[in-house]
């Protein structure tokens, strides 16, 4: 019963409740009727017995019977008899039933002949100028009772229609009754799928104590709503605060820096302003990301040639990379348009390339492909790879696999990254050997 749900198990319940309450009316009833009507039968012997004398006559010598006496009413036969004989003078008898049965005036008999039960009733009748007869009557409680089965056969056929109208009518009752709940579990579901804290379960029309749990959970979130909003518009704050002091650090840094200084306060004052670099890079990242959370941040599509951006990408950051000793190369598809914001594009293959860079051993490559109605980019470095169970996790915000090895980064870059492909509803897939290297796959929908 536990693992039903709270709809079935109520209309399990109603139907076993109202199948109880047919059974017990029905047999109450029955028991009355079936008294009912053997009494019933019992009267109408008697009376059909004790009026018979009015069909008998004695007129000139002779017993005359009307056709009243013959006639079978009832299902009641009637009879007549000397008193000292089971001869028949007139009358007649169900079929089978046994004429030997003796007199018992005055009360009725019940016999059982083969299948069949008679109630038998005789009484004397005196008959002017004649003497005394016995009339009897017999009747069939059988057929009587036969009467009565046919109401119980209709009964039977009706109980399993009336059973299953009420687990129609139960099935209704407790979907209506457990509707509220239902609103409640999709609106919930609906906000985690969403993530959309200003959706509210909004039940009307009730006072009982579902909806009154539904008014307090649309109060919840209300509050969380707000107060994750606060936390958002803090984030923001706190970084719009930052970036006029770490403005004014970097100048200064950069003036002390045009002095003759010794190598080692050079060295130190360098540290301070990689670091510094390092929060100004980080607090701008804050401000995309709070921009997104709060739903700020202007996403403008329009077709982008993506061939054309990636060659411009690559001779961006081909300097960077030959600085750093490296090569990098690219293969290219032409004429790859996809319906894209070029800004949030540029944003993307920034923060993979810096990455591939800033790890890569000898060498990064990037090539674009187009393959049924896709684009595919993948940015591959032969760097130091990351640990199977560290890729889900690079994705998220602040997650650095190994901060003592990575000064320069914030662990934001990639969440922006997963951002981009969802606004833009594109995959990724992240492939990385240790010491071999990593690839990271990007796959876009082409325009048309
Ligand atoms: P960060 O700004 O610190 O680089 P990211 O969000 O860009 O943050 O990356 C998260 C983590 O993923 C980094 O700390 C780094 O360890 C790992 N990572 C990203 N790209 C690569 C790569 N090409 N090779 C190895 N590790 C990488």
């Amino acid at each position: 019963m536990r693992h039903l749900s709270i709809k079935a198990r109520l209309v399990l319940l109603h139907t076993i409740l109202m199948t109880l309450v047919i059974f017990l009316v029905l047999g109450i009833l029955f028991s009355i009727s079936s008294n009912e009507i053997l009494s019933n039968v019992h009267d109408t012997l008697m009376t059909r017995v004790n009026e018979s004398y009015e069909y008998i006559s004695y007129e000139d010598g002779l017993l005359t019977f009307d056709n009243d006496f013959i006639e079978i009413r009832d299902n009641i036969y009637l009879s007549a008899y000397e008193p000292d004989d089971t001869a028949l003078i007139y009358g007649k008898l169900p079929r089978g039933f046994n004429r030997d049965v003796a007199f018992e005036e005055g009360m009725i008999q019940e016999v059982d002949i083969g299948e069949v039960t008679y109630d038998v009733y005789d009484m004397s009748v005196p008959i002017d100028g004649y003497h005394t007869i016995i009339v009897r009557g017999v009747v069939s409680l059988t057929a009587a009772q036969s009467e009565f089965q046919n109401t119980l056969r209709i009964a039977l056929i009706l109980l399993p229609l009336l059973m299953v109208l009420e687990v129609i009518i139960g099935y209704l009752l407790s979907k209506r009754a457990m509707a509220p709940v239902s609103k409640i579990t999709s609106t919930v579901k609906d906000i985690r799928s969403s993530k959309d804290l200003s959706k509210r379960i909004a039940l009307k029309g009730g006072s009982d104590e579902i909806y009154v749990l539904a008014d307090t959970f649309d109060e919840l979130l209300a509050d969380v709503d707000k107060s994750i909003a606060r936390e958002k518009s803090f984030t923001s704050d706190v970084a719009h605060e930052l970036r006029t002091p770490i403005a004014t650090m970097k100048l200064a840094i950069e003036d002390v820096l045009r002095h003759d200084l010794d190598q080692e306060v050079k060295d130190d004052i360098m540290i301070i302003k990689n670091k510094n670099d390092l929060m100004a890079k980080m607090v701008s990242e804050l401000l995309n990301l709070s921009r997104i959370d709060q739903g700020r941040l202007v996403i403008e599509k329009g077709d982008l040639d993506l061939s054309e951006l990636t060659e411009v990408m690559i001779d961006e950051f081909k300097e960077v990379a030959t600085n750093k000793g490296l090569t990098l190369e690219s293969k290219i598809d032409q004429g790859i348009i996809i319906e894209a914001d070029e800004t949030l594009i540029i944003r993307l293959y920034t923060n993979v390339l810096e990455n591939a860079i800033k790890f890569a051993k000898t060498k990064v490559e990037v090539f674009l492909k187009k393959e049924d109605q896709k684009a595919i980019i993948e940015i591959r470095d032969d760097g130091i790879g990351i640990k199977e169970e560290d890729i889900p996790k690079i994705f998220d915000r602040f997650y650095q696999v190994d901060p003592s090895r990575n000064d320069k980064g914030s662990g934001l870059g990639l969440s922006m990254v997963k951002w981009i492909l969802e606004v833009h509803d594109a995959s990724y897939e992240v492939q990385s050997k240790i010491d071999i290297g990593t690839s990271f796959i990007f796959t876009f929908k082409i325009k048309g």
